[in-house]
């Protein structure tokens, strides 16, 4: 069974190389890299103060349960 991949996305952040991540961010079964710019979560588009807030909230049971992973990414740059 294929779970939707036309699921809208919202965008974590506005960055010229970033945004098109999203386009193609994982619905499942992934290990997520949350970028230090990023301040919206991408599935519900709820917006938060620092992208440590964002990684909390995808650490939560609704993402765990899709099998859905936070990958810690090193304090950096951000694409531009
Ligand atoms: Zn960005
Ligand atoms: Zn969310």
């Amino acid at each position: 069974m294929l779970v939707s991949d036309t699921f809208m996305r919202f965008h974590g952040c506005d960055c010229l190389g970033h945004v098109e991540n999203y386009a193609s961010w994982p619905w499942t079964d992934a290990e997520l890299v949350i970028a230090t710019c990023m301040r919206w979560c991408p599935y519900c588009g709820q917006g938060f103060a620092s992208a440590g807030k964002l990684r909390e909230h995808l650490r939560g049971q609704r993402y765990k349960q899709r099998n859905l992973y936070v990958k810690i990414e090193a304090q950096g740059r951000c694409g531009v």
